[in-house]
């Protein structure tokens, strides 16, 4: 089948409606739960293929993290598909108006190659729950994954409605040019402008998943080994290819100096003397990343690490500190195992280099000052802010999951994602009797102007 056959089979699908009543749904997302789990250990392989990802890590991150949205999903998927009653201004009573969620049709999922599992099955987790069918494109850069998801997603959910196409630029540029109802795009920035313009042709709405600078800071009112610890987890869990992984430290100099040693402790505690050696660990997935990370390590001063293996793309959790604000290691996303930390004046500064930069996905603050905090919250912008904790935001069903400006458009997981796959419809209904609207029908008389007057006032 063409690609072009593929999508138009999709679409006679949704045409026919299978995808719409709740129990289909259901059953989709039973099945993709069943998936994770009896065929577990087919992903957990490739995971460690693709990334050298530990199995427990896959659970937490990947597989489990996938389970614990599909139960969040069926647990309220019947409450937020209910219409929503909304308010009718006295003026147009009576009458009823509600919000009606509906699919939007043939949906394409496009992801990335660090979280391959999560980052691929969480937007389907919501386009199916929205009752659409569904387009998944894995990335080839993690091929033992892509193959995975080619062989199972098949074998589990519903053929006729969810689609594998698998392959790199060439096949997702084909796959660019159909008409989708909505693209749903994870990964990096240039690629997400690609898509964008793709979409326009046809008006297809997209959500666009990005990634960046996502800093840290740290004033002198924390526990700074704590603050450490939750770091350098954050950081340097699936060795630093993480989208919301703290990319730099703020801190003030004396901050600084501690942080560097409590760093040094945590990554120890982490993954013992030599990280090469511990199963916990990852890899870098391929030689282009390698090379672009070894780039970026002659920065400041070592604190730790920046040793490398090229044979194995091994690159060990590295701390740099006193690192220039102009270093290359600052002017792009590092998304690897390099935290530099750079020294600020105090919060006022750090302010500045955080607004000085894109609005990052995300923003990290160790602080037991509520001041801090509430300026922090008030005079920067980003995608989410964790007080206390790196990434974990990612896994409160309740919350959107999303960037703003270059970091991305659009958000999901839980209601949310309900929210980006459906269309919310506006629905009003006014019985024809008693005919109150005659009021506004012309002729208009002085009678009738007088009325309009009032009622101007009375919907504004
Ligand atoms: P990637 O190289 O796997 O690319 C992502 C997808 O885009 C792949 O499916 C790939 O085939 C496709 N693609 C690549 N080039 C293309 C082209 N020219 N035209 C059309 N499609 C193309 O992954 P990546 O972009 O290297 O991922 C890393 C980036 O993603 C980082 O910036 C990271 O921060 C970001 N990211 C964001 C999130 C998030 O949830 N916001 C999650 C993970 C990663």
């Amino acid at each position: 089948m063409t690609l072009a056959q593929t999508v138009e089979a999709l679409r006679r699908t949704y045409d026919s409606g299978i995808t719409k009543p709740l129990p289909w749904r259901f059953a989709q997302l039973a099945a993709l739960r069943r998936m994770l789990t009896e065929r577990s250990a087919e992903f957990e392989d490739a995971l460690l293929a693709d990334l050298g990802k530990n199995p427990t890590e896959s659970q937490i991150a990947e597989l489990g993290f996938v389970v614990g949205e599909i139960d969040h999903v069926v647990r309220h998927l019947r409450r937020w598909l209910r219409p929503r009653r909304v308010s009718v201004p006295g003026a147009l009573l009576p009458a009823r108006a509600s919000v009606v969620r509906e699919p939007l049709g043939v949906v394409l999922v496009i992801a990335p190659w660090n979280y391959p599992v999560q980052l691929l099955l969480a937007p389907v987790v919501g386009a199916l729950a929205a009752g659409n069918a569904v387009l998944v494109k894995p990335s080839e850069l993690a091929p033992a994954t892509s193959a995975v998801m080619a062989r199972l997603i098949p074998e589990y959910l519903d053929p006729r409605a969810v689609s594998v196409v698998e392959g790199g630029v060439e096949e997702t540029t084909e796959l660019l040019e159909q008409r989708f109802d909505h693209i749903f795009y994870t990964g990096n920035g240039r690629v997400g402008r690609i898509v964008a313009a793709a979409a326009v042709k046809n008006l297809t709405p997209v959500t666009l998943e990005l990634g960046g600078k996502s800093p840290v800071y740290v004033d002198d009112s924390v526990d700074v080994d704590a603050a450490a610890q939750r770091i350098a987890w954050g950081k340097f869990m699936n060795a630093g290819q993480t989208c919301v992984a703290p990319d730099y430290i703020l801190a003030t100099a004396a901050v600084a100096e501690r942080l560097a040693g409590a760093l040094e402790r945590a990554v120890r505690a982490l993954y013992g003397d030599d990280p090469a050696t511990s199963p916990d660990y990852g890899r870098i997935v391929n030689d282009h990343q390698f090379d672009r990370l070894s780039g970026l390590l002659d920065a400041g001063t070592t604190v730790t690490g920046a040793t490398a293996d090229r044979a194995s793309h091994y690159l060990a959790p590295t701390v740099l500190r006193d690192v220039p604000r102009d270093a290359p290691v600052m002017r792009e996303e590092i998304f690897g195992p390099i935290l530099p930390i750079v020294t600020v004046s105090g919060l006022d500064d750090a302010i500045s280099v955080i607004n000085g930069g894109d609005k990052p996905l995300a923003l990290y603050v160790f602080s037991d000052s509520a001041r801090v905090r509430r300026r922090i919250l008030t005079e920067t912008s980003s995608g989410a802010v964790g007080f206390g904790v790196p990434a974990a935001h990612l896994a409160v069903g309740g919350l959107p999951f999303g960037g703003v400006g270059d970091s991305g458009s659009g958000a999901y997981h839980g209601e949310n994602s309900l929210r980006t796959f459906s269309h919310e419809k506006a629905v009003l209904t006014k019985s024809l009797k008693p005919d109150t609207m005659k009021l506004i029908y012309p002729p208009y008389t002085e009678a009738k102007d007088k009325f309009a007057r009032g009622l101007l006032r009375k919907l504004g």
